[in-house]
C-alpha cells in the first residue's frame, strides 16, 4: 500500500528510476540472486567441497575421561550406537571407526565393543568378532540372558532335561508341563534351550 506522497514521488522523473531500481533490485532477489543489484545472470552453483571423512569423524565424538571411551555427540541410533552420514548412506559410528583407524572390515565380520559401551567409537575398545563371538560377549557380560533366568520362562533345566529324555508323544508332554507342542519341538530338535546337554 503506497501513500498519495509516495505515488506523487513515483510519478517524477527521479521517483521513476528510483523505483525502477528498487523494483529491479526485488526481482533479483526473488530470483535467488544475492550477488549484486545489477547482475541479471544468475550466479554459478560452487561445487560443495567435501572434508576429508577423518576430520569430519573427528569433530563428532568427545572423550570421556574415566573409561577412555570416545562417546559419539551425534545421532544415535534405536539400540544407542552413533550414526555418521557419509555421501553413499548412513552407517554406524563404530563401525566407521574401525574403517578410519585400523583399516577395512573383514566381510561379513561384525566390530566389537570391549567396553560395552554402544556410542563409543574408540578404535582401541573395538574388536572384530563374528555374529558368535558377539552373542558369547553379550552373554559374559550379563546383557544376554539364556532362558531359565529370562522372565516368564516355564520351564526349569530339570524339567528340559526330561522332555529332552521323554519318548511320550509330544501332545502329552506339552499338556503335562502346560507348554505348547511347537515349544516341545523346539527343545527336541535342540532349536532352544542348547545349553543343556
Ligand atoms: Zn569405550
Amino acid at each position: 500500500m503506497i501513500n498519495e506522497a509516495e505515488r506523487r514521488y513515483r510519478q517524477s522523473e527521479k521517483g521513476k528510476r528510483t523505483h525502477a531500481l528498487a523494483h529491479k533490485r526485488y526481482r533479483e532477489k526473488k530470483k535467488g540472486n544475492y550477488y549484486g543489484h545489477y547482475q541479471t545472470t544468475p550466479a554459478p552453483r560452487l561445487p560443495r567441497i567435501c572434508r576429508p571423512l577423518k576430520s569430519r569423524f573427528d569433530e563428532k565424538w568427545t572423550p570421556e575421561p574415566f573409561s577412555g571411551c570416545w562417546l559419539w555427540t551425534r545421532s544415535w541410533n534405536r539400540l544407542g550406537y552413533g550414526q555418521f552420514t557419509t555421501k553413499e548412506r548412513p552407517q554406524l559410528a563404530h563401525r566407521m571407526a574401525w574403517t578410519l583407524y585400523r583399516g577395512e572390515i573383514p566381510a561379513g565380520l561384525s566390530v566389537l565393543h570391549h567396553c560395552d559401551t554402544p556410542a563409543c567409537v574408540n578404535p582401541d575398545h573395538l574388536f572384530i568378532g563374528n555374529h558368535q563371538d558377539n552373542s558369547d560377549d553379550a552373554y559374559r557380560k550379563g546383557r544376554l540372558v539364556i532362558c531359565e533366568r529370562a522372565t516368564g520362562c516355564k520351564l526349569t533345566a530339570e524339567q528340559v532335561k526330561a522332555i529332552k529324555d521323554d519318548d511320550r508323544r509330544y501332545r502329552v508332554i506339552a499338556e503335562n508341563y502346560g507348554i505348547s507342542m511347537g515349544h516341545v519341538s523346539e527343545i527336541k530338535r535342540r532349536l532352544t534351550w542348547k545349553h543343556i546337554p
